[in-house]
């Protein structure tokens, strides 16, 4: 085999370029984690090929204050038995862990490291709501900006400068606040998050006293 470092008389390079790994990031309150939460990290995971996409519950989500029902480390284990068995999906309790609000350039600098992208997952509700972010700049610099788009949808983050990819992903009409409803009136929840969650659920007691 023909080695251009040979051919020029030196020894052999044992450089190699590090590998790099590509981690995308789905914030959320996750109060609860349902099935749409899943279907859009899996499939932003193979629209872009990425090793891993982590599922972020808010330790603290600074915007819906007062809003939220679970505690932080409910949701969090509500997350882990979402996504077990699940490939290439984590749950990631950086933000559980942390004091004080969730800014997402903080989370962002938790989670970066060399040889490793960070690609920031956002609906487009989120993607339109951006530019009442903190540290926005930072956020540019940190991650690419993953808009997830359901049909008809298109949102494009605040100013220039931004690396962004658009993942298309079907429209599933579930959100935390309907699955909430239907605990707190004794209506099924089955199919709308995974069963892992439902008995995890149950056996939590949450969401069922108002
Ligand atoms: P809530 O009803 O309390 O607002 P939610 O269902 O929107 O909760 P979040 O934890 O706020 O859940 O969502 C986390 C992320 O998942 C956000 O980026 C949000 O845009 C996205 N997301 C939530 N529901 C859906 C859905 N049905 N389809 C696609 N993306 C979703
Ligand atoms: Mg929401």
């Amino acid at each position: 085999m023909f080695r251009p470092d040979e051919a020029a008389g030196k020894p052999p390079s044992i450089r190699r370029l590090a590998p790099v790994e590509r981690v995308g990031v789905l914030g959320g309150t996750f109060d609860p984690v349902h099935t749409a939460h899943i279907v859009v990290a899996v499939e932003v995971r193979a629209a872009l090929a990425l090793d891993r996409v982590l599922l972020v519950p808010a330790g603290d989500p600074w915007q819906k204050r007062g809003r939220v029902v679970a505690p932080a480390h409910d949701r969090l284990a509500l997350v882990e038995a979402a996504v077990d068995g699940i490939e290439g999906l984590e749950a990631s309790a950086v933000e559980v862990e942390r004091e004080g609000a969730s800014v997402t350039a903080d989370t962002l600098e938790v989670l970066a490291a060399p040889g490793r992208e960070l690609a920031l997952v956002l609906g487009a509700d989120a993607v339109a709501n951006m530019h009442t972010w903190r540290r926005l700049d930072d956020t540019r610099h940190l991650a690419t900006i993953v808009v997830v788009e359901r049909d008809g949808e298109h949102a494009q983050p605040p100013g220039a400068g931004w690396r962004v990819e658009h993942v298309r992903i079907p429209r599933l009409d579930i959100s935390s606040t309907d699955v909430r409803a239907r605990l707190a009136a004794g209506r099924p929840i089955d199919g709308l998050v995974p069963p892992a969650v439902v008995r995890a659920i149950a056996s939590r007691d949450l969401y069922t006293h108002g």
